[in-house]
């Protein structure tokens, strides 16, 4: 049976290679030249530049995809395994006071012994969680910039249930072995995983927008953002979405912290969310000097020297320095997701109603990260091999 996926983004480019598995026939349609989506590697005189995904959690659905495709991954640098979160503007490993430490035990302790207490209720935000189960300081200066560095919004507006999915989920999960990137970036295992597909006679066609996929006989998969699901006339409602920034920065000399990256509390009042030590963090990545790339969130509209300007400042503050970059490429990506908040939450909460042999995939239900992107596409080739077949 054919099967047309609409997107060769991340989700529909994994979602191609379980469809083939599963023995359909698959047509890919793609609005751009290249596949990809978000997730492109540039590479420039001083190095490479990951558009937005800067890695991938390394799960067993991951290693079967990287064997069947023939491509080597990285681990990353030792060096990366220190992270830091800021401290009234100075990067910490571990930024929590000892009688907050003793808080956050206890709230482990708690979701070790009884799960069921402590899972999130309805409606309840990140923040009232984390507050129930350890207490503020642990939300202020731990939980919220973690979830933040990934959500892309404050702990106040992001739902429990939706970003903590992972830890309560009765089903059996896919254990990670942590983040890996690839020879060549994120970019090159995109181009061999397309290179596997066209390999195993799935149709590319690029510059080729779909506008209404009802002149489409086959079953058909809408693989793209929420926002252009919505374009497609899905009935989906308006929800917030999240427009973020990723910044690259190059350096000569040395960086003035190694490790993975520093995350940016709310409370310390910069413009940025995070930053990430590209050089220290894996191979390959720099060619002279160093390299960082900064998360901003609703700073899309900005002008590439305002935005310089913020995270100069911001690293001024953070990393007293005020070296300037030899050279930046910044890349702009609104509406990249939905705020995965208590709107998200509802939408979630019951199946969205779809027209008959119409399915969705993407980073709007309920998981944002790749390697939930892949669990959730094996789901859906089943799912879908059992009612198309
Ligand atoms: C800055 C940033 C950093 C990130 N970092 C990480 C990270 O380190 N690790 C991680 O796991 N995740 C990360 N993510 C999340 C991850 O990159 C995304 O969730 C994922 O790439 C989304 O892929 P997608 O295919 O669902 O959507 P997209 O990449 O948006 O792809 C959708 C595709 O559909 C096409 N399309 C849309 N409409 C049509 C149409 N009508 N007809 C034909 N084609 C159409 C688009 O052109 C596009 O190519 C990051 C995200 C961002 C923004």
């Amino acid at each position: 049976m054919k099967v047309t996926i609409i997107g060769a983004g991340f989700s529909g480019l994994s979602l191609a290679y379980f469809l083939i598995k599963k023995g359909f026939q698959v047509e890919v349609f793609e609005t751009k030249s290249s596949p990809g989506g978000l997730i492109q590697t540039i590479e420039t005189d001083r190095g490479l530049v990951e558009t937005a995904a800067t890695s991938v959690l390394l799960t067993s659905d991951l290693e079967e995809i990287i064997k069947d495709i023939n491509i080597n991954c990285f681990l990353p640098k030792k060096k990366s395994r220190k992270k830091y979160i800021c401290v009234n503007h100075s990067p910490k490993r571990i930024p929590l006071k000892l009688i907050d430490l003793l808080s956050l035990f206890k709230g482990i302790v708690k979701l070790l012994l009884n799960k069921k207490k402590v899972a999130p209720l309805k409606n309840e935000s990140l923040s009232s969680w984390s507050d129930r189960v350890f207490n503020s300081e642990v939300t202020k200066k731990l939980v919220s910039p973690a979830m933040t560095g990934i959500y892309a919004d404050s702990a106040n507006n992001l739902s429990a249930s939706l970003v903590l999915k992972k830890v309560f989920t009765k089903e059996k999960k896919s254990r990670s072995k942590g983040p890996v990137n690839f020879k060549g970036g994120m970019g090159n295992f995109i181009q061999a995983l397309e290179k596997f597909l066209i390999k195993n006679h799935v149709q590319f066609h690029y510059d080729s927008q779909v506008d209404d996929f009802n002149t489409i006989s086959n079953p058909v998969v809408i693989a793209t953002s929420y926002q252009q699901a919505r374009e497609l006339n899905i009935d989906l409602p308006i929800i917030p979405l999240k427009d973020v920034s990723s910044v690259t920065l190059f350096f000569d000399g040395t960086p003035p912290l190694e490790g993975f990256g520093t995350l940016f509390p709310l409370e310390e009042n910069l413009s940025s969310q995070g930053v990430l030590f590209n050089t220290s963090m894996f191979e390959g990545r720099t060619k002279t000097g160093y390299s960082e790339t900064w998360i901003l969130s609703n700073k899309t509209d900005l002008s590439k020297d305002k935005l310089l300007e913020l995270i100069l400042e911001d690293r001024d503050k953070v990393f007293k320095t005020n070296e300037s970059p030899v050279d930046s490429m910044i890349h702009h990506w609104p509406e990249a997701f939905p705020l995965y908040g208590k709107e998200l939450e509802a939408l979630l909460y019951k199946e969205p109603n779809l027209p008959k042999s119409v399915f969705l995939t993407g980073n709007y239900l309920g998981n944002l990260g790749l390697s939930g992107i892949i669990e959730q596409n094996k789901l859906l080739s089943i799912k879908m091999s059992q009612e198309l077949i």
